[in-house]
């Protein structure tokens, strides 16, 4: 498989270094929220890597971590109450339900910041007696960017106009800093009252470490010095990729990660996101308005990783009708297969296509195309190649994380008298444009298992299965 790596900016064919497994590290969620669909683009591509890795017979050790210590974790852990442990769990939980929704596969290993201090305190040891780090005197410690020379490849500073020489002076001690501010990044913070009861003792005094100190902490622990991918939203190129970078080869001395994989942000309407325009969305938002996960999952793939991803509501239904489309279509195949079976299946048949899509640059419209142009293709086949092609279908399915809605048609005498009810009462809103009520009713349905599909001259009720 072939993929583009930020780092050379060129295609890489990617293989395990260690001839067995192909090891690779995606910088996680900070679990202070639920996390919304942008985040869910990174993670859903992260996830067809992977599966299409596995489906082209490669074994994978995927590691994931979980940040469970910043300035936002500890921020509203404290206005919420809780303490940062009871706080960050909660989200955690959430974050793991919403992933199962999605499709996505749990990562083999998924470690937590809290749960490494004191990989990530030696890890600093190394970086101050190796003259890379120094301490200040508020008891924290910096990286001196201008001690490692490749400082800035990964996000090309010599193009933007950024001399370390210039700025080496300056200091950033939040976690999170301003695109294209140079400066030493903090690795271990000196204890702030306002840290509360989130601190711990190190040879530089009590207080905690910084966020891009955790991923090459745990990097080292689980995947050594070197490891064959390194991936996350567009947003971590700088300065948090780049601080790992430094960290990591200043204080191991490996090559670190050996191909870059970047997900290019979603948007909404063609904005960034953001709870005050109302546009934010999160899985349960969607599940109230009658969309599903897979729902979700298909828009998220439905764009190439390295564009932009406009998200819109209508394109929720249009998934919503690709998705029915491919169910039929997988029905009609198998009728045309009869009693046929194909076990063991290791060819694409019609649907080589769509799987050469996904090896290359992981082009996963391209993939969703050419399941549709397979399913046409097939519709001539019958017995064993009808039976071929239903096999290589359903590996492609795997391979992009699909599942398809066994939609029960349900005849009215199945459906409960109360949701008919509320189902009527919805529609009469609808027709009095009262939109608001009518999206209330959508919701409530929703949460009691069933899905309205709106028609022109009327609706259907449909259960929900996920
Ligand atoms: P966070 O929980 O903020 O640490 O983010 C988790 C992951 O989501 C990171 O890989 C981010 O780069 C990624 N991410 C954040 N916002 C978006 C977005 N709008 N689109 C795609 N990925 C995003
Ligand atoms: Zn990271």
């Amino acid at each position: 498989m072939r993929l583009f790596d930020t780092l050379t900016r060129t295609e890489q064919e990617l293989h395990p270094s260690d001839g067995t497994t192909y090891r690779f590290y995606c910088c996680g969620p900070t679990v202070y929220g639920p996390a919304h669909i942008g985040n869910f683009r990174t993670f859903v591509l992260q996830d067809v890597l992977r599966r299409t890795l596995e489906t082209g017979g490669t074994r994978t050790l995927h590691v994931r971590n979980i940040t469970d210590v910043d300035d936002k974790t500890i921020r509203d852990s404290q206005k919420a109450g809780l303490t940062l442990q009871a706080f960050t769990a909660g989200w955690t939980e959430k974050f793991h339900a919403d992933c199962e929704k999605l499709g996505l596969c749990p990562p083999h290993i998924e470690p937590s910041a809290v749960e490494h201090i004191p990989q990530q305190i030696a890890m600093i040891e190394r970086l101050v007696e190796k003259g890379h780090a120094y301490a200040s005197d508020d008891g924290s410690v910096y990286f001196k960017i201008a001690s490692f020379p490749g400082y800035g490849r990964l996000s090309r500073l010599d193009q933007r106009d950024l001399e370390i020489g210039r700025t080496q002076n300056a200091r950033s001690s939040s976690d999170e800093y301003e695109k294209d501010s140079l400066s030493d990044f903090v690795l271990w913070k000196g204890r702030k009252p306002e840290d509360g009861a989130n601190y711990w003792s190190s040879p530089w005094g009590e207080g905690r470490p910084g966020w891009h100190l955790e991923c090459s902490a745990m990097i080292q622990e689980y995947l050594g010095d070197s490891f064959d991918l390194h991936s996350g939203g567009v947003d971590l190129v700088f300065p948090h990729h780049e601080n790992e970078i430094a960290q990591s080869e200043c204080a191991c001395g490996g090559h670190f990660a050996a191909t870059w994989f970047h997900i290019t942000h979603l948007l909404v309407d063609g904005g960034k996101m953001s709870k005050s325009l109302g546009n934010l969305y999160t899985l349960e938002d969607l599940a109230a308005r009658g969309f599903t996960a897979m729902e979700v999952r298909y828009v998220l793939i439905g764009a190439h990783y390295r564009k932009p991803l406009n998200f819109t509501l209508d394109s929720l239904t249009a998934a919503r009708e690709a998705l029915a489309k491919l169910a039929k279509g997988a029905r009609q195949l198998a009728a045309q297969a009869g009693g046929e079976t194909r076990l063991n299946q290791v060819e694409f048949g019609p649907f080589q296509g769509a799987w050469d899509s996904l090896n290359q640059d992981l082009n996963t419209p391209g993939a969703l195309g050419g399941l549709f142009t397979g399913l046409r293709e097939a519709a001539a086949l019958t017995g064993a190649e009808a039976a071929a092609a239903l096999a290589g279908f359903n590996r492609l399915l795997r391979a992009l994380g699909l599942t398809l809605p066994v939609e029960v048609v349900q005849d009215a005498s199945s459906i409960p008298e109360s949701i008919k009810a509320l189902a009527e009462t919805r529609w009469q809103a609808r027709l009095d444009k009262n939109w608001a009520e009518s999206d209330r009713l959508r919701a409530q349905l929703a949460g009691l298992g069933w899905a309205v599909k709106d028609g022109k001259d009327g609706y259907v009720l449909v259960a929900i299965s996920e």
